[in-house]
């Protein structure tokens, strides 16, 4: 029997530490207006830096990568405990090695670069001192391959990039962008598009617009509508080889994915938090907003969609690490995405309502998570397209029935069943 729900105590205790960390030495830093992507600001590294070196010490930094990249490689399952009480912060993935899209990016690096690329992009990445941008949405198509129209050709020994990206998260503070583009486009969208990687500051390389959530100062923007008018960039800044992109792409997402979703359940167990909270102090006329039964549902239904969610995440971690290959575990990890969102913007709408003025006001965290949900509804593909791809997986699994009805009719299987015992029957009957 290979079912455990209990976490072994010697890991309880790391992250009853980094709980503790991440609620007093953390979640503070939200408060701040420095962005915590921002390296090239010398506030946001004196910040950063101190948080990250206890981190390290601990040997907690970037566990999602393995001991050769000099992460924990703790497999995805200790990674959701983890992953879900960094969810709660804005900064603490950045504390703590993991955030996105560096990660992915790292992840991508590490498995498909070359030595030189490793080298200059990698290492600088995985120590922290650098943030980097992943081009891969265009504004006229989102994020169908089959769509996509930036374009590199090749000219003596270099790539020629023209085309625009669209919702490049971080693209103001990156070092270096990975750019999805066609360059072969005979080949079609699986095998005629190559990943690029670009420094930023390369001439025609132009960030048009920062575009912010919700109602964020347009100042506060963070992902970029970008242009490439005719970017060169050195032949030997194709990652992972022509014509690879949309393997490479595929291998990332499904990392990227399921991390979110651990982070998600932090930050669902944060609004859940503020709700109990606020239900047991609010008054009415009759007590607390607690002793009504409407409020008790409330709870209760937040509490189950929450818990349900959380164990499908830990299985779909569990799945990863035993057969190590996303490929086997697609259907659950869309299944993962699909109900990400869901869980979250209900159980936010609810701790959002029980707050009253206050729960919509900008003075409570509320229309940010609900922006948050609706974003992890988009970001990575959107729900309908993981929908489809679980429904069409499970589908593959059952077969058209022969004849008119269906196999669970009842009359049909009675007669099969009476058919099947007749001898039986007959000798009970003749026994009577
Ligand atoms: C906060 C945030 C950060 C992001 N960061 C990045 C990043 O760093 N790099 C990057 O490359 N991209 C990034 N994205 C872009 C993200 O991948 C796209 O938003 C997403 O793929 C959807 O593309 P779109 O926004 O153009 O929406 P559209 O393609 O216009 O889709 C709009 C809606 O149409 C429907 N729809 C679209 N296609 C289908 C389909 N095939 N089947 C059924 N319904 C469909 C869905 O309802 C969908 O919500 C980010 C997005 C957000 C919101």
């Amino acid at each position: 029997m290979g079912w455990d729900f209990e976490t072994d105590p010697d890991f309880q205790r790391r992250l009853d530490w980094v709980d503790a960390f991440v609620r007093e030495r953390v979640e503070p830093l939200d408060l701040l207006p420095e962005h915590p992507f921002d390296k090239a600001n010398a506030r946001v590294r004196d910040l950063l830096r101190p948080l990250q070196e206890e981190v390290r010490a601990r040997g907690l930094w970037a566990c999602h990568l393995g001991p050769d990249l000099g992460g924990a490689g703790y497999g995805q399952v200790k990674l959701a405990l983890l992953n879900e009480l960094l969810g709660r912060s804005h900064w603490a993935p950045s504390v703590f090695g993991c955030q996105a899209p560096d990660s992915g990016n790292a992840e991508i690096l590490a498995r498909f670069g070359t030595a030189e690329q490793r080298a200059r992009y990698l290492r600088p990445l995985l120590d922290g001192e650098i943030t980097s941008c992943y081009a891969m949405t265009e504004p006229h198509g989102g994020s169908d391959p089959a769509l996509f129209t930036t374009r590199a050709v090749r000219d003596g020994d270099a790539w020629v990039l023209t085309g625009e990206k669209w919702f490049a998260s971080y693209a103001r503070y990156a070092t270096f962008f990975i750019v999805m583009a066609v360059t072969d486009p005979d080949a079609g969208p699986y095998r005629g598009m190559s990943m690029l990687i670009v420094p930023a500051g390369t001439q025609g390389l132009e960030i048009v617009r920062n575009v912010g959530l919700g109602g964020e100062p347009e100042e506060a923007g963070a992902h970029a509508y970008l242009r490439f008018d005719n970017v060169r960039v050195p032949a030997d800044h194709v990652l992972g080889g022509e014509g690879q992109a949309f393997a490479i792409a595929q291998d990332r997402l499904g990392g990227g994915r399921i991390h979110h979703a651990m982070r998600t359940v932090g930050m669902a167990r944060a609004a859940f938090d503020m709700m109990c909270e606020r239900a047991v102090s609010r008054r009415t006329r009759t007590g607390s907003l607690s002793s009504l039964q409407l409020t008790q549902e409330a709870v209760a239904d937040s509490w189950i969609e929450l818990e349900q969610f959380r164990l499908l995440v830990l299985r779909t971690a569990w799945l990863i690490d035993r057969h190590r290959d996303y490929r086997r575990v697609r259907g659950d990890i869309a299944a993962v995405k699909v109900a990400m969102p869901r869980v979250l913007a209900s159980v936010v709408r609810r701790a959002m309502h029980l707050h009253g003025a206050l729960g919509v006001s900008n003075e409570m965290p509320f229309s940010a998570m609900l922006v948050a949900a609706e974003v992890l509804a988009l970001a990575d593909g959107p729900s309908e397209v993981h929908a489809v791809s679980l429904a069409r997986q499970v589908l593959a699994g059952y077969e058209p029935v022969e004849g008119l009805w269906p196999s669970g009719h009842l009359p049909t299987r009675r007669a099969a069943a009476r058919a099947r015992f007749a001898e039986r029957l007959e000798h009970a009957v003749a026994n009577q």
